[in-house]
């Protein structure tokens, strides 16, 4: 192509349960529209002919139930047609779930009777789960649904930033390009991107936001019927294994889907087969589920936290504030001995508490970092709240003793507690 000039077009048929598998150019945007027939993405029917803009490097596939023709530039990094997907192993399920919704309708003054399906997606890394929770999700809200969507993953959410958990309502089909809308997610903040961290502390993050969802269900019978969907981890093994069953547990999951591993099914089979409630469902994994490397993961993280701040097409403007060390407050969470050597028993080694507040001094290691903002008023609220957001920190001045940082609008910040873990970022 000339420079400058547009991308050639292409006209691509897609015969019915098919689907078109496209990974964005590393450096352009794609454009495409459904010229006729009908397709989805990820669940979520695309709109006839409005053209859609797709970022650089997204990965995606557009299915078709029963026929359809895509118009797009000619400029993916790749882009093919597969028939053979699981797509109706998928979608029966979905019609399981439907019946299970439909029966805890039914039935509202049933505190039992009256909860919908709570589905996991288990399995290992780039099996695909996050992909299927969408649909799943998706095709409930196209029903009419509002499924809550709850995401353990901390390394490649799709609700927040990386470290977090997180979970939201899912009131209307997911937007193939937005994703899930970040309006009032309820997230808590583990503040690294493994759990091997601080596992105690995940868990109770885990539990804490189970806990409130049961609340909330409590209160509404629309959100309790309709279920919820929970993401989780790639990590399957060892601790990361546990964190699933505490995961299933927690949540008290009624079905788990295993995407792409016979032997972390047969796992879980066996040891959820003395709860008869619970089904374990083994699912194939699609073969269009790319497979990221870790510098792939990295990028995908700074991507969402520089989305977080400007937005997805530099459509935000994000604020800059100074604030003096005296009026924020910051910890970490765990780490540090439990009490100073002096005060225990002779020969007693100190060991580190996984859920002590530990102060943090301000000086200019707080460079690039992202902190979470607490809703807590009180220090001792700090473990169990939920967070408002995130800002970033800039800069560090000490012979002034002020702190700039960038959040995502001006004012003043909820909490003056802020939350430090490992995540940073470096403008690129
Ligand atoms: P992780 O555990 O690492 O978070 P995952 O199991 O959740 O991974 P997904 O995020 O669902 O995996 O999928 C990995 C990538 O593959 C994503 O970029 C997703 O958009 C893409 N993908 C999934 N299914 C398809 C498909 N059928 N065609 C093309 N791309 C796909």
């Amino acid at each position: 192509a000339v420079a400058g000039s547009s991308p050639a077009m292409k006209q691509v048929k897609l015969e019915k349960e098919s689907e078109l598998r496209i990974e964005v150019n590393v450096n352009s945007p794609l454009r495409l529209r459904l010229l006729n027939g009908t397709a989805e993405i990820f669940g979520t029917e695309m709109p006839p002919e409005n053209w859609l803009t797709f970022p650089p490097r997204m990965k995606f596939a557009i299915f078709t139930w029963y026929g359809a023709t895509i118009e797009m530039q000619d400029n993916t990094e790749t882009d093919y047609v597969a028939d053979e997907t699981p797509m109706i192993s998928y979608v029966n399920v979905h019609a399981v779930l439907e019946g299970r919704r439909n029966r805890a309708k039914a039935s509202p003054s049933d505190s039992d009777a009256s909860q919908g399906p709570r589905v996991i997606v288990v399995g290992p890394t780039d099996s695909g789960k996050s992909t299927l929770s969408r649909m799943l999700l998706s095709w409930a809200a196209k029903q009419g649904w509002k499924p809550t969507f709850v995401d353990l993953d901390i390394g490649q959410g799709s609700i927040t930033l990386p470290g977090c958990i997180a979970a939201s309502p899912i009131e209307m089909p997911i937007d193939p390009v937005e994703g899930i809308p970040l309006e009032m997610p309820l997230v808590y903040f583990f503040g690294h991107n493994t759990p091997t961290v601080n596992a105690d502390l995940y868990r109770v993050l885990v539990k804490e936001l189970a806990q409130i969802l049961e609340r909330q269900f409590a209160g509404n019978p629309e959100s309790r019927a309709a279920g919820m969907v929970i993401n989780t981890m790639g990590f399957i093994d060892g601790l990361g294994y546990d964190l699933l069953l505490h995961a299933i547990d927690t949540f008290q999951a009624t079905v788990v889907l295993v995407l792409g591993q016979e032997k972390l099914c047969s796992m879980l089979k066996d040891v959820l087969k003395r709860k008869p409630n619970v089904d374990v469902v083994k699912l194939q994994k699609s073969g269009g589920v790319v497979s990221r490397n870790s510098k792939f993961r990295a990028s995908a993280r700074s991507q969402r936290i520089r989305e977080y701040f400007y937005g997805l097409t530099n459509d935000l403007s994000p604020h800059s504030s100074i604030a003096n060390f005296n009026d924020l407050v910051i910890y970490k969470i765990g780490g540090g001995p439990q009490a100073p050597a002096s005060a225990l028993p002779i020969g007693a080694q100190p060991v580190a508490d996984p859920m002590r507040l530990v102060p943090v001094n301000i000086n200019r290691d707080l460079l690039n970092l992202v902190l979470a903002v607490s809703f807590a008023k009180e220090q001792d609220q700090i473990l169990s709240s939920n967070i408002a957001g995130f800002i970033w920190i800039t800069d560090i001045d000490i012979p002034r003793k002020k702190i700039t940082y960038l959040a995502p609008s001006g004012g003043e910040l909820p909490s003056k507690f802020l939350l430090m873990g490992s995540l940073t970022w470096i403008e690129t």
